[in-house]
């Protein structure tokens, strides 16, 4: 039976423009919100987790709009998803008219040229000349989990080289390789198995230089595992759940080279750091680094769900007809979405866009961060720009100080993330088409955030 909330949601929808700036009409969460929020606790699983709880009714550009009213700032986009922002025109467009057209055949039982045309912009987007082939599928974990297939069959080795801080899905393969077992892991083995882990290069906590960083990491894969072992090294260029942590100048490129002089497949996962987040359309580019695999998600399809594993075609090739697949993989409506969302980049120049994000955070961060004693760093590429907490004085996390800065933006309806091993990051993943006084807007609550909780 529906109920007053949906019906009058419904109505709302269609009375008013989103428009652009932030407006808080209730306490948040709102009324609205609260009844929702009750009806969930009865009905959806404990173990997802519960955010910002405002329900969201609609949205455009870097403004969501709850259930009660409230003009809600995305900061986060949906963690790194809605890259080109909500409610774009031409996405709206392309995803309608294919819903229309058909949503679904199984791109394995009769195909369509949307999948082919994602494989093409994948293959000239990505780092490298080389010929390459993709692989569609629904999740970033999914994709993970399918690069690391590929790998191992390519190779005809097992072992699976990861690093700490590690973030890569939530499913059984890619649980083993993620770092952190609160919440992740916690109770839910066994994992799969011939998974290793070595440190990451992490500047602010271990002070080593990319060089000193990487040859720490082989000794310890040579030492431990042995390179002929070794099917795929896989690393987020910048770590994301981690903590953006972005290791040393030099670390990439010298695994990228130890991983070709012996055969092993390096495999960057760029569903976080990928598609124009890091003001370059991959993390990788900033240091020439070029990948035999990379992973894509999150930003790929302007908030459909769609992943991609993307490498050099005589690796993918390998595997036998059959061997890779899914039911919905590369579903077309996603694939559209992604289509228009990488036009939409191109077109608005959002790369670039990333990079003046990065310049303007980092220049009111780095500002902030000399008046108060609770930001120990401040880091990150272009509009993927985050901040670690300390103890005064000290640079032992703080993730009580991380949880306080977070509710004092929702509590005036600005969205941050936290983040990292010790839950002390503050993250910021705008949307590339936040307008400058939208940014500055949200950099000043921020700003407040942190100076009420220092
Ligand atoms: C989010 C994320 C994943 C998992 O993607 P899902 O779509 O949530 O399965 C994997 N790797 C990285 C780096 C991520 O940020």
């Amino acid at each position: 039976m529906p109920d007053l909330v949906e019906e009058s949601t419904m109505v709302s929808s269609l009375q008013s423009s989103v428009g652009t700036e932030r407006l808080v009409v209730t306490e948040l969460p709102g009324p609205k919100s609260q009844v929702l929020q009750a009806r969930r606790k009865n009905i959806v699983s404990a173990g997802v987790t519960n955010g910002f709880t405002v329900y969201i009714d609609r949205a455009e550009g870097a403004i969501l709009v709850d259930v009660d009213g409230n003009h809600i700032l995305d900061l986060g986009s949906g963690i790194a998803v809605t890259t080109i922002g909500h409610a774009v025109p031409e996405l709206i467009e392309a995803v309608s008219a294919q819903v229309a057209a058909f949503t679904h055949t199984c791109f394995m039982v009769t195909p369509y040229e949307s999948y082919i045309k994602v494989c093409e912009e994948l293959a000239a987007l990505t780092p490298g000349t080389h010929a390459k082939t993709s692989a569609l599928f629904n999740s970033g974990a999914e994709a993970v989990e399918n690069a690391v297939k590929i790998a191992r069959h390519a190779t005809g080795r097992q072992a699976v080289i990861v690093f700490d801080h590690a973030y890569h899905g939530r499913t059984n393969l890619t649980m083993a390789l993620t770092a952190k077992n609160m919440p992740y892991k916690d109770g839910f083995g066994p994992f799969a198995p011939e998974v290793y882990r070595v440190p990451m290069s992490y500047p602010f906590r271990d002070g080593l230089s990319g060089a000193e960083a990487a040859a720490r990491a082989i000794a310890q894969i040579e030492g431990q595992v042995g390179a002929k072992n070794v099917a795929a090294l896989l690393i987020e260029p910048v770590q994301g759940e981690g903590g953006f942590i972005v290791p040393a100048e030099g670390f990439l490129p010298a695994l990228s080279k130890w991983t070709t002089d012996n055969g092993v497949v390096f495999i960057a996962d760029e569903i976080q750091s990928g598609f124009g987040r890091t003001g370059e359309w991959f993390a990788v580019d900033h240091e020439g680094v070029v990948p035999d695999i990379v992973t894509t998600a999150k930003g790929l399809a302007g908030g459909m769900p769609l992943a991609g594993v993307t490498g050099r075609a005589e690796i993918m090739n390998t595997v036998h007809e059959g061997g890779l697949g899914g039911t919905y993989g590369g579903n077309p409506v996603a694939a559209v979405a992604a289509l228009a969302a990488i036009r939409f980049m191109r077109d608005r120049n959002l790369v670039a866009r990333a990079r003046e994000i990065g310049t303007l955070v980092l220049d009111n961060l780095n500002a902030l961060a000399r008046d108060v004693t609770i930001i120990g760093d401040v880091r990150g590429r272009g509009a993927m720009i985050a901040f670690e907490l300390v103890v005064p004085g000290t640079t032992e996390p703080n993730a009580a100080a991380a949880k306080a800065i977070v509710k004092y933006c929702n509590d005036r309806g600005v969205i941050a993330l936290a983040c990292g091993t010790y839950g002390n990051v503050i993250r910021l993943l705008p949307p590339l088409v936040i307008t400058d006084e939208q940014l500055a807007d949200g950099l000043g609550v921020l700003g407040e955030a942190v100076r009420s909780v220092s």
